[in-house]
């Protein structure tokens, strides 16, 4: 596998670039070959997530970009489509999700990927994009097979060491798999996004049993938020697991968290 290892897609997320800028001067031997890219280095420098349009949904059919990112997603898949089998897309969340993968392809060498960390690191997650296996405007839809790497908690613009060297284990671990190998994958547990809930209208805030417990079940009759009276808002019907709790990039989408079903690799390939 030819394999293409992007950090920085977004500019405040400063962990994926550590990661690629010391694997692009290191150049060690892996099983697979790579390249690292630095995916939006003016967004960097600014300190924020994008110049002009978010670079991570600028990719695939339906993916959409203004200004410096326009330019910036051309030049990326210039070099990289048709150039690599796998895009590894290094990120981190302001949430407390500790470290997860997110599939965006259901394809072999993605899931097994994903198996592949998941067998290394148990404490990891497994998320399952909704759009996986239809088309999607991340930066993974550069190449068939892919994963994001999404790990936290981590403020903006904030470099822990914890989450860096957690990063790069990661990243040397999917260097050197084969891709060979099989799971049985019904026994492999994944979260499978189905959609996102809002901040209701007027002042509410994230209940504190919600927030920070990512992945953690919520069902009928919990608390979802709460405001400045102490009044609640519960959950109505089927229990639900959020994750992307209070992340900070999605307050201008007034975004409280996404949630998903919890579940197996193998339900969800059946589905697909
Ligand atoms: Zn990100």
């Amino acid at each position: 596998m030819n394999i293409a290892i992007i950090g920085g897609t977004h500019g405040n997320e400063p962990t994926g670039i550590e990661v690629v800028k010391f694997l692009g001067n290191e150049n060690p031997q892996f099983k697979n070959s790579y390249k690292t890219f630095f995916a939006n280095p003016e967004a960097h420098k600014l300190g924020k997530r994008y110049v002009d349009s978010d670079l991570n949904r600028a990719f695939g059919k339906t993916g959409q970009s203004k200004g410096y990112e326009s330019t910036r997603s051309s030049e990326l898949e210039k070099e990289i489509v048709g150039n690599f089998d796998f895009v590894l897309d290094l990120h981190t969340t302001t949430s407390n999700m500790g470290p997860t993968v997110i599939l965006t392809h259901l394809d072999e060498a993605s899931v097994r990927a994903a198996c592949w960390l998941k067998e290394n690191n148990p404490e990891l997650v497994i998320i399952i994009s909704s759009r996986a296996g239809g088309d999607c405007p991340y930066t993974t839809s550069m190449a068939s097979s892919g994963l994001t790497v999404e790990i936290g908690p981590v403020a903006n613009n904030v470099v822990k060491a914890e989450l860096v060297l957690l990063t790069h284990k990661l990243v040397t671990e999917l260097l050197d798999f084969n891709f060979q190998k099989t799971w049985e994958m019904k026994n492999i547990e994944c979260f499978h996004t189905q959609g996102i809930m809002s901040y209701p209208e007027g002042e509410w805030m994230v209940h504190p049993e919600v927030d920070g417990h990512d992945f953690l079940q919520v069902r009928e009759g919990d608390p979802l938020f709460i405001n400045m009276k102490g009044e609640l808002i519960t959950h109505k019907g089927d229990p639900m697991y959020p994750l992307f709790i209070n992340e900070a990039a999605y307050q201008e989408n007034n975004t409280a968290f996404e949630y998903a079903l919890k579940t197996n690799l193998q339900a969800v390939l059946d589905r697909a």
